[in-house]
């Protein structure tokens, strides 16, 4: 039997913490992203069928009982329909009790499939995909080298909710520095409107390489915000936000401001929370350890 090796580093959404992690692929198709060092040590690639019905197969044994996989690397919905059904049926086949499938995904990862490809893979329990939008500013998304604008991101995200499956959709928050702030939050308040997405979060931008390295690969002026700045921002993005029925989360490992709540439901509350953190909060203090505030 084929021992479990993963190509490390492994990341996954806090929520998939609990999950079993199948690495579909290895690396970011994209992977081209200005802010993003996740996969710059690897070269994509696909892997072959055999090889994961071998890994199902060992981590079925290994994590019995499980009832949710993580599909790793950077963006496994990638691959086509073609490629993604049988590797979800070899999860159902093996693991019996799976009740999610989910991955990380672009959204032209989604528009690369028919809504009935997608219906298909639901139906196998693809649930949830996890897409890091970043921002709804088509300015700053180009600056960015995202690969996708604030149209390809709506009609991918409304595709896969279409086929049914639900989304979980990340902000980043002071991607747009003092220069872009106002208009980074205000789109990206505008996209969240009009995916409706089930989750929602908030993270900040974070400089794993130093702010220099950040500023060669944007292609614009770029100040960084303070803290109080970052705050001003969540609370304009969070202020125009119309969403119903939306989980919101800012809790990652980067926010300096920890939130959590249900919209519209909790809004007024998260919007306090972030003024009472905006009158507590000198105006020189730079990102750098998260605190609880
Ligand atoms: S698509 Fe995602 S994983 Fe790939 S480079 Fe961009 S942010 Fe990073």
């Amino acid at each position: 039997m084929s021992t479990l090796s993963y190509d490390e580093p492994v990341f996954r959404p806090p929520a998939e913490a609990a999950s079993v992690i199948l690495q579909a692929t290895i690396g970011c198709a994209w992977n081209n992203c200005a802010f993003c060092e996740m996969y710059k040590s690897k070269k994509f690639k696909t892997r072959s069928l055999q090889d994961l019905k071998e890994e199902i197969k060992v981590l079925s044994l290994i994590y019995k009982g499980t009832k949710k996989v993580f599909l790793a690397d950077g963006n496994a919905m990638v691959l086509s329909a073609s490629k993604l059904l049988p590797i979800l049926a070899e999860i159902n086949n093996n693991f019996g009790k799976i009740q999610r499938i989910s991955s990380y995904a672009l959204p032209k990862d989604i528009l690369s499939k028919s809504v009935v490809e997608l219906k298909e893979l639901r139906n196998l329990g693809l649930k949830l995909l996890y897409i890091g939008i970043e921002s709804g500013d088509n300015e700053l998304l180009k600056l960015l080298n995202k690969g996708e604008t604030f149209q390809s991101t709506k009609e991918g995200i409304l595709r896969a909710h279409e086929a049914g499956i639900d989304t979980s959709v990340m902000i980043l928050n002071g991607l747009g520095g003092v220069e872009g702030s106002k208009q980074h939050a205000m789109r990206s308040a505008q996209l969240v409107n009009a995916l409706n997405p089930k989750f929602l979060s908030t993270l900040n931008l974070s400089f794993p390489y130093g702010l220099e390295h950040f500023k060669k690969r944007y292609n614009a002026t770029f100040t960084p915000l303070s803290v109080l700045e970052i705050l001003e921002e969540m609370k304009l993005f969070i202020s125009e936000l119309s969403v119903t029925g939306t989980i919101y989360r800012s809790d990652h490992v980067s926010n300096q401001l920890i939130l959590k709540g249900n919209l519209p439901r909790d809004k007024k509350r998260i919007l306090l929370q972030i003024e009472e953190a905006i009158n507590a909060m000198p105006s020189n203090i730079y990102p750098n350890e998260p605190m609880m505030l």
